[in-house]
């Protein structure tokens, strides 16, 4: 990896700035560095501060020769941001910190820059932060990701997401981005809504997944997509949910259940075996549960197979296929129990073709569960408007509104869409397991509270009367 900032305008600009980790490599050079002061010690002659960069941290000392530097390290305080002029020398093999990444070096401080003051900060940051409440936490969220583990948690996340892109571009997919205003998507959840300034009375819907244009992509030719999407579904909050999570979303033309399965699959060992290689995955190639067998041996559909569940290292996949398709609504009516524009099982076409044994179909869906937790999921899907039409019939939608919310994809289906399906990963949650970490909040740079509120930016908020009056919108009654 290159930590070269100015390349070769640094005759230029005069020193160049080296990133901490690489210290190592200039012992008896003289080096700038820049960054935070995580810890001062004053000791009187000498004065030892501990500065941090993105890329490490190390131990600087002002000695009282140096006087100009001297006196200004005497100032610095915690999170004071620094330029540092000084000597790499390194360490006696008994001052060798071995609990330090680079605590085989020192830095000797010749000229000290002071690129920014700070206030005190309100918590602790040079330790984990699990003790601080979650709510001071969210406020000062700036200063909460400077904390070792959660600047680990952000690396990572980027680490598996580069990961996974650049494995699925090696295989030809493409990434496409897909709408952020769109229209109400029928995925089981409550859709946030966006009022419309110019059609005032009418709504976008944010979308709860791009179901329905990844197909369109099929529909388009376009064979391999995926996206790093964010998804938006308005629930009330329930555990450790988000209004607003990422998916590793995906779909793929001419592909079986099996070509999905297989990719993923492989996807996952080879990322899991070249970013963590301490992990260890419990079976490989990873088990396969018929949604029935998953009930009956493990009452559940994301079963927690670890044979050590103490084992913080142990990561137990497992697949959960054959679910039904439909389930009874409390009114005696049909609904999906995963996605409507799942295929049935192809031995159940017939079934569904004809609205026979509602209860008896099977879906194509696959699910993923990882440690006891849903990972992810997918199917494959309904490409005649035949079957998908008869999907919305069974549960009850009438012919016109079926045409009205789902015409696009109806006229899709029968313009040449390929047979296709796909599936999407829940990004948040594979980090969080992989990170080892109690709650997807803390794999998010900027999360909701439980309660889906950011205390950081004070939202969700009141907008102007003007913006109202934009909208067309009046509030009748605030619901507090
Ligand atoms: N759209 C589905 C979901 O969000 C995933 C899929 O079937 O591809 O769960």
């Amino acid at each position: 990896m290159s930590f070269v900032v100015r390349g070769k305008y640094a005759n230029i600009w005069g020193m160049e700035r080296i990133f901490i980790k690489n210290l190592t490599e200039k012992i008896g050079e003289e080096v700038k560095i820049a960054g935070w002061v995580d810890v001062r010690r004053d000791h009187g002659k000498l004065i030892f501060i501990d500065l941090r960069d993105m890329s490490g941290r190390v131990q600087m000392v002002a000695l009282p020769n140096h006087k100009e530097a001297h006196s200004a390290a005497s100032k610095l305080r915690s999170e004071w941001v620094v330029e540092i002029t000084g000597k790499v020398n390194k360490r006696p093999e008994k001052m060798v910190n071995k609990n330090e990444e680079l605590g085989g070096v020192e830095v000797e401080i010749m000229e000290v820059k002071i690129l920014n003051e700070a206030d005190t900060p309100v918590f602790e940051i040079n330790d984990d932060g699990r003790e601080v409440n979650e709510e001071t936490r969210l406020t000062n969220r700036y200063l909460d990701l400077r904390r070792g583990r959660m600047q680990k948690n952000l690396r990572m996340r980027h680490e598996v997401i580069r990961f996974f892109r650049n494995y699925l571009s090696d295989k030809n997919f493409a990434e496409i981005e897909t709408p952020l205003l769109t229209k109400s998507t029928p995925e089981g959840a409550r859709d946030f809504v966006v009022p419309s300034r110019l059609y005032n009375g009418k709504f976008y819907a944010l979308p709860q997944s791009p179901q329905q244009y990844k197909q369109l992509l099929m529909s388009a030719g376009m064979e391999r997509y995926f996206q790093i999407a964010k998804c938006l579904r308005d629930e009330d909050t329930r555990g450790d949910r988000q209004p607003e999570f990422t998916q590793l979303d995906l779909e793929m033309s001419f592909a079986e259940q099996k070509d999905i399965m297989g990719i993923i699959e492989e996807m996952l060992i080879t990322a899991i075996k070249n970013l963590y290689p301490q992990k260890k995955i419990q079976q490989i190639p990873f088990p396969v549960f018929t949604h029935k067998e998953a009930m009956e041996k493990y009452n559940s559909d994301k079963p927690d197979l670890r044979e050590d569940k103490n084992s913080p290292d142990l990561l137990a996949f497992c697949w959960v296929v054959n679910f039904p398709f439909f389930e009874k609504t409390e009114k005696g009516g049909w609904t999906f129990t995963h996605n409507p524009f799942s295929s049935p099982k192809p031995e159940h076409l017939e079934m569904l073709m004809k609205k026979e044994n509602t209860g008896e179909i099977l879906t194509t869906q696959y699910d993923i569960a990882l440690n006891g937790f849903e990972a992810g999921g997918g199917s494959i899907r309904n490409h005649k408007s035949e079957a998908l039409e008869k999907v919305f019939e069974i549960m009850g939608f009438e012919k016109e509104k079926i045409w009205q919310d789902f015409g696009h994809m109806l006229k899709a289906f029968s313009s040449g869409t390929p047979p296709h399906g796909g599936i999407a990963l829940g990004l948040d949650r594979l980090m969080m397991i992989l990170q080892n970490e109690p709650n997807i909040r803390e794999v998010i740079a900027f999360p909701k509270t439980g309660d889906a509120r950011d205390p950081m930016m004070d939202s969700p908020s009141d907008i102007s009367k003007e913006q109202l009056l934009e909208l067309g919108i009046q509030i009748k009654k605030p619901n507090k």
